[in-house]
């Protein structure tokens, strides 16, 4: 078995489009970056890489190529997950925490779990997405900030090449 963890910080600005997990969040702000940008999804990525000793999502997508302008963060998922199993990992499950003071999360956690679990290829019961406030300390807590972390648990498949 293998472990990784990611994490990832964005500014919020205004003029940017919320994403979360690869799903649109209504809100008057979003996150500045050089992809679109999802918080979220950048951790999960780092999280894969990391549990198969491959690095960070910086060395596979540098934010200074050109190719990743504006780029759907679900394509550094979708390669952080071909990547894993080509090398004969299976994944178990992922767990993983948005740190936001706005916009509260409710509504959107049912759909963006499905939408992850639809990237990693493994049933809703084995992701987890918890959302937390930063308690109006710091810049999560003064809304200046998003973040997330994940964690995710891979398996040697035996049936992989
Ligand atoms: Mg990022």
């Amino acid at each position: 078995m293998r472990v990784g963890l990611g994490h990832d910080t964005h500014r919020l600005v205004p003029n940017r489009k919320l994403v979360l997990g690869g799903v649109p969040v209504p809100f008057d702000r979003g996150p500045e970056g050089h992809s679109d940008a999802d918080v979220l999804l950048h951790a999960v990525t780092d999280a894969l890489l990391g549990a198969a000793g491959l690095g960070d999502i910086g060395q596979w997508f540098p934010p200074t190529d050109p190719r990743w302008q504006d780029a759907d963060s679900t394509m550094f998922v979708q390669a952080a997950v071909a990547e894993v199993r080509r090398r004969g990992w299976r994944i178990a499950n992922l767990d993983c925490t948005v740190f936001a003071e706005r916009p509260k999360l409710g509504d959107v956690r049912p759909r963006i779990r499905t939408r992850l679990a639809e990237l990693l290829g493994i049933d809703e019961q084995f992701v987890n997405v918890k959302a937390k406030t930063g308690e109006k300390v710091g810049p999560i807590g003064r809304g200046e900030a998003i973040s997330a972390d994940a964690i995710v648990l891979l398996v040697r498949d035996d049936a992989a090449p």
